[in-house]
């Protein structure tokens, strides 16, 4: 009876061992992927615990997330890795209508970032647009660089083609950066380029204000037929974390 038991239970005694070391070996393999995880293996990790922390913390979100959005928000900022709008508002998905690019440029003649903003005003029926430039902002610098070096526009960056995409986007804030030239050259860079960060925030400010959106928008809000709109101009500081509102504030007067 008990050889007979310990034969029987034999088999069991081996799997548990071999299943303990496929956990061992899978744990070790855990451990040493985490020690040398790449960066967009980090994000998957991330991405999963992050689902997962929502999920348990509210168990409708996804569900909720998934059926549609209604942002009351249309933010336009740089594409800057430093300033994730989500994240220095302390806001959720669904908040905040995005887009973004090098310098937080809204030009009239950009299919990408005008599109946006239509689909943002005409069928989101978002609230507000901001737009939020930051401190130290690289597109700004090269722009401010190229002009105070007397560059033309159309070469801001000087080892780039002056018809490739990056000296192509980058032109319209070299010529306003050329046009603010005796004003920016009078100040030290540093100051010269928090200047130009904040000038051009002003005349995206000014873009988007002058759209065909935005003006449909107010004229509806001035007729008692639309909501109110309003647009922002604020600057994002790297070294505090703090948004600072330029109070450039623009509505239908
Ligand atoms: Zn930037």
């Amino acid at each position: 009876m008990f050889f007979r038991n310990s034969l029987s239970l034999f088999p069991i005694i081996l799997l548990a061992t071999a299943l303990t070391s496929i956990v061992n070996v899978e744990g070790h393999r855990l451990s040493a992927r985490q020690n040398k995880v790449d960066a967009s293996e980090r994000l998957l990790q991330g991405n999963a615990q992050w689902a997962a922390s929502t999920k348990k913390d509210n168990t409708t979100f996804f569900q909720t997330s998934a059926k549609g959005q209604d942002p009351k928000v249309l933010w336009y900022g740089c594409a800057d890795s430093r300033e994730p709008e989500s994240v220095i508002t302390n806001s959720i998905p669904g908040d905040i209508f995005v887009h973004r690019n090098i310098a937080n440029q809204v030009p009239p003649e950009d299919a990408n970032s005008v599109s946006v903003l239509e689909y943002a005003i005409k069928h989101l029926k978002v609230e507000h647009v901001i737009i939020a430039g930051h401190t130290n902002c690289g597109g700004a610098n090269a722009s401010l660089s190229a002009a105070l070096a007397g560059s033309s526009a159309s070469q801001t960056l000087s080892d780039e083609p002056s018809a490739g995409a990056l000296n192509k986007w980058l032109e319209p804030l070299t010529e306003f950066a050329l046009s603010q030239k005796s004003q920016l050259s009078a100040k030290s860079n540093s100051d010269a380029l928090t200047v130009l960060v904040e000038e051009n925030v002003k005349k995206q400010v000014e873009n988007v204000s002058n759209s065909e959106a935005i003006q449909a928008a107010w004229q509806a809000e001035t007729n008692g037929t639309g909501r109110a709109v309003r647009v922002h101009g604020w600057v994002y500081d790297l070294s505090t974390g703090l948004i600072r509102d330029l109070n450039v504030t623009r509505g239908p007067n």
